[in-house]
């Protein structure tokens, strides 16, 4: 493995916070490559409430060509609720996923210890499918998944394809083989006959092909309380779209809460986008207090992804000197910040992971 043509790389800040722990995250990672002699090339590109500023719009057409020559990009959070009602204030979350075809977000969840963790030893990544399901949102190719016949009468549409529902289960087996060789696969097919049960069929018709992975399913409102109770007896899981959406979010409250939630956006194995699980919590925004790990460790996550779909041993081995970095920065009482009981803000945090890079 050996390739050493510069990696492309895209900055998007997005809304709030996301101007504090992206510059922070690129910071970090330009320690590594560094370290590491990995080449990038970086460019940041406008996007949200500033690039409506600046460019009239929070997708710039400049910024989704600009995305297209890029192998991986590091998106902040998003704080689309707040923007003003606009045909040019779009959420650029569903356009970025389908005109990518970033069908398969993985989330991963792991315990620290002393950081306030609900549960010991997690160590689960949750596959959740990110292009069908339910599709409320106006900005879809396919529109509007709502409809209001009449006023007392709401249709809520759930998109579930065989295509879409294979290739996540696909996504997540390979997983599961880098991984503990276990995958659940999460459903309702004891409502959802159809819906659900055909993303069942699809993970059932996967398995025989990897023979080495132990393959069992819950119904997910079992998932809610197993993940409470029982978060250690998972490794991969798999689920449709708001299923993995919500079960994310609650496996993140169990490790610290929505600033230890990173998460990695793929394909079909062309680009990546790393994208923190959480929003650009604006009640915290400009006061230096956010929690950098979920966009460090999305970021870590790209990087390691493109190096071995881009045969780039330096951009591996960056990422696992960038992974032991930032788990010592959690273990640092005095450095890491507030909401994982820490005594330290979002720069004390990313110079606690540079310490540990040049260590
Ligand atoms: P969205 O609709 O975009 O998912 P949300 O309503 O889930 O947004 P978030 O912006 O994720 O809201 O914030 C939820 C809570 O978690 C807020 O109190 C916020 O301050 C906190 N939070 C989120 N991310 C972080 C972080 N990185 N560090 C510290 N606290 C965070
Ligand atoms: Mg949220």
């Amino acid at each position: 493995m050996n390739n050493t043509k510069p990696l492309r790389i895209g900055i998007l800040n997005g809304d709030d916070i996301g101007h504090e722990i992206v510059p922070a995250s690129v910071d970090i990672s330009r320690a590594a490559a560094e370290l590491h002699g990995v080449a990038i090339d970086w460019q940041p590109l406008p996007i949200g409430r500033t690039a409506l500023d600046t460019h009239g719009h929070t997708l710039p057409p400049g910024t989704l060509e600009a995305l297209r020559t890029l192998d991986g990009w590091i998106l902040g959070p998003i704080g689309h609720r707040a923007y003003p009602r606009l045909p040019e204030a779009i959420n650029p979350h569903p356009i970025l996923r389908k005109s990518f075809n970033l069908f398969a977000n993985v989330r991963p969840t792991r315990s620290y210890a002393g950081i306030g963790c609900l549960q010991d030893n997690v160590d689960l990544v949750i596959v959740r499918e990110n292009n069908e399901g339910f599709q409320p949102d106006r900005n879809m190719f396919m529109g509007s998944g709502e409809f209001r016949p009449t006023d007392e009468v709401t249709l809520s549409v759930r998109v579930i394809t065989r295509t879409g529902s294979r290739r996540v289960a696909r996504a997540a087996f390979e997983l599961a083989r880098q991984r503990r060789n276990h995958l659940t696969y999460v459903h309702k097919d004891t409502v959802f006959k159809l819906g659900c049960g055909m993303f069942v069929e699809e993970c059932l018709k996967l398995a025989p092909e990897y023979p080495d992975v132990l393959v069992d399913d819950v119904i997910v409102d079992t998932m809610a309380m197993r993940l409470v109770r029982d978060p250690q007896s998972f490794d991969v899981v798999v689920t449709t779209n708001m299923f993995g959406d919500i079960l994310s979010d609650l496996a993140a409250g169990l490790v610290g809460g929505l600033g230890m939630a990173p998460g990695l956006c793929i394909g079909d194995g062309d680009v990546a986008m790393a994208q923190a699980t959480h929003g650009s919590a604006p009640d915290i925004a400009g006061k230096g207090i956010a929690n950098p790990y979920a966009m460090m460790e999305s970021t870590r996550m790209m990087f390691d992804w493109l190096g071995h779909s881009r045969a780039n041993a330096g951009a591996v081995r960056m990422a696992a000197s960038m992974a032991r970095a930032i788990t010592e920065a959690v273990g640092d009482a005095r450095a890491r910040t507030g909401d994982i009981r820490g005594q330290g803000n979002t720069h004390s945090m990313t110079q606690a992971v540079l310490r540990g890079l040049r260590a």
